[in-house]
């Protein structure tokens, strides 16, 4: 399942804090999706329905292929 692929990016967010003010843990949310922002949206396919090719020639252009 891809959430992402249905429900947004982390970097919809636009840090309203409502989720925060409902966490029974007291997370803070929207710093934990700006991390998760800067890992996956930065792929510019991402939400990408063809991700393992892109992984795929990521690994080639490193391996030098
Ligand atoms: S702060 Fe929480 S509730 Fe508000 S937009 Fe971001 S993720 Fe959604």
């Amino acid at each position: 399942m891809n959430l992402a692929a249905n429900h947004g990016r982390a970097s919809d967010c636009i840090e309203c804090k409502e989720c925060e003010k409902a966490c029974p843990q007291h997370l803070k949310i929207t710093e934990h999706l700006k991390d998760v922002s800067a890992t996956f949206d930065v792929h510019r396919n991402f939400p990408a329905e063809n991700r393992e090719a892109e992984l795929k020639e990521e690994k080639s252009a490193q391996e030098g292929v």
